[in-house]
């Protein structure tokens, strides 16, 4: 009997940490506010597919993802939403802002809903009860950590703590969107700067005057080391609240943008962007040092388009040539780089051959933020409970540089607020795209075009063609329905769609 047991606890302790290592670690990278054009990697295909490099993509130095951009695949056509909090929480959930209610950015303070945006928008964000992604993997047993910006709900409300929503850790996550300052001698926003935007609980970095990128990077590599000592896997959520404005210069990078005819503010960015790509190769280093990276999935994106501080010149900047900025109806409002790769590649690996990752692949089917959730799901093996609807699509044939014929690619976004775009609703169906402007400020107008042939939205077809508008029209009203969308209200009428 007591050699049974010898045997049954020596089996339990080599079977444990067995099953413990052979489980991925998933990296989600989100850069705040990086558009697809705020990288020296080019986003963006020529006619014949191949990528095509913009002035732009010569200005911003991203060495790291060039690096990561080459053993892994980079999708050319990834969509979030508009602003913040909507793909946060479409992160967090796998559905569509339309769906889960955050379609607006959730103002710390108050209820930021506009005028004439709809009484019960989800303003209250994320709720202990939500299934989220964090909760799921933790439920099957991995460590759940977050770093830096949360801005799932506002202040006093139960999402404002990540740890209320399924993280086991949480370094610098609150209801606040943007820092209160980037340098560590101002104690990021606790000792001067904007106060009531101060990022909490990062005191040791005050004294070396650490930028923020630089801290929260130290301590994501901290807490990578944390679960790999306890023999667990884990799902780092890396969420920089870098290149979010303010636009503050990091000195480790500014002697490399001298030459640069481009404002003091633009090469501050330039800063920005350059600090978030040294983080994503000092956290690649540790994972590597730690003998962990062929276990080890990044997924690197941005969460929503760029809002660098370029001039605007008839609608065209910071995504330029892709038309429109972050908070616009336009393509540069959504569009986000994206890049999928094993920290490690080893075609050895059985894992990696269970989740396959092309090498130097191109992407050029749709991908969207909905798509994350069941994506690292299914590379997990967490199962999704049945009473969770999701919009998005695994990305794992895609991965591997294939086309997954039984997705849509559609994407939806909803904003019936006010912002750089106000009140409207756009819908990719590839290679249509409509924007339907909703009766608020002016009468109801409409947008149309073709992007495979006008990818840069020149061209506006509606009048033209009103076939292709009608039907683009009921797609979109179909999507908002099936979603339980809210609508704008004017004068006590809901504002649906006019087809
Ligand atoms: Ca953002």
């Amino acid at each position: 009997m007591k050699m049974r047991l010898v045997k049954l606890l020596t089996l339990l302790l080599f079977t444990v940490p067995i099953y413990a290592k052979d489980r991925p670690n998933v990296i989600l990278f989100l850069v705040d506010d990086m558009g697809l054009m705020d990288t020296s990697v080019p986003f963006i295909i020529d006619a014949s597919g191949k990528p095509k490099t913009y002035p732009l993509n010569s200005f911003y130095k991203t060495p790291n993802m060039e690096k990561l951009a080459n053993q892994g695949v980079r999708f050319t056509n990834f969509y979030a939403h508009s602003v913040c909090s909507p793909t946060r929480t479409t992160l967090m959930t796998g559905q569509n802002s339309a769906r889960h209610g955050v379609t607006n950015y959730i103002k710390p303070e108050s209820n930021n809903r506009g005028a004439y945006g709809p009484k019960d928008w989800n303003w209250t964000g994320i709720k202990k009860n939500t299934l989220t992604l964090p909760k799921l993997l933790k439920d099957n047993g991995y460590q759940t950590i977050h770093v830096g910006k949360a801005h799932f709900a506002p202040i006093g409300y139960e999402g404002e703590d990540p740890c209320n929503i399924g993280f086991n850790v949480n370094i610098g996550g609150s209801a606040i969107g943007q820092p209160g300052s980037y340098y560590g001698k101002d104690g990021y926003g606790n000792i001067a700067g904007n106060k009531k935007r101060a990022v909490q609980g990062l005191e040791a970095y005050y004294k070396d005057d650490i930028f923020l990128t630089e801290a929260l990077t130290i301590e994501a590599n901290k807490q990578i080391s944390k679960a790999v000592d306890k023999e667990k896997p884990f799902f780092l959520y890396m969420a920089h609240y870098a290149v979010h404005a303010p636009f503050h210069t990091d000195p480790r990078f500014i002697d490399h943008y001298n030459n640069s005819d481009k404002s003091k503010r633009a090469k501050a960015y330039a800063t920005l962007i350059e600090g978030i790509d040294k983080s994503l190769g000092d956290i690649i280093h540790h994972v590597n040092e730690l003998g962990i990276g062929e276990n080890t999935l990044i997924i690197f994106m941005g969460d929503n388009g760029s809002d660098a501080p370029l001039p605007i010149k008839k609608n065209y900047s910071s995504s330029s040539p892709i038309k429109g900025k972050k908070g616009n109806n336009w393509e540069g409002g959504m569009r986000v780089p994206f890049i999928a790769s094993w920290v490690k590649p080893s075609s050895q690996k059985t894992l990696q051959q269970d989740t396959p990752v092309k090498k130097d692949a191109i992407q050029k089917q749709m991908g969207t933020a909905m798509d994350i959730l069941p994506t690292i799901c299914s590379i997990t093996n967490t199962k999704i409970p049945k009473e969770m609807t999701i919009d998005g699509f695994s990305l794992e044939l895609q991965f591997d540089g294939k086309r997954n014929r039984h997705r849509n690619e559609i994407f939806l976004n909803h904003f019936p607020h006010k912002h750089r775009s106000s009140y409207f609703t756009s819908m990719v169906k590839y290679p249509w795209k409509v924007i339907y402007h909703y009766p608020v400020e002016k009468a109801a107008s409409y947008e149309l075009y073709n992007l495979k042939e006008d990818p840069f939205e020149t061209s506006n077809l509606a009048s033209e063609n009103t076939k292709q508008l009608h039907k683009m029209m009921k797609s979109l009203d179909r999507e908002l329905i099936k979603e339980h969308a809210l609508y704008p209200k004017k004068d006590g009428q809901l504002l649906k769609p006019i087809i």
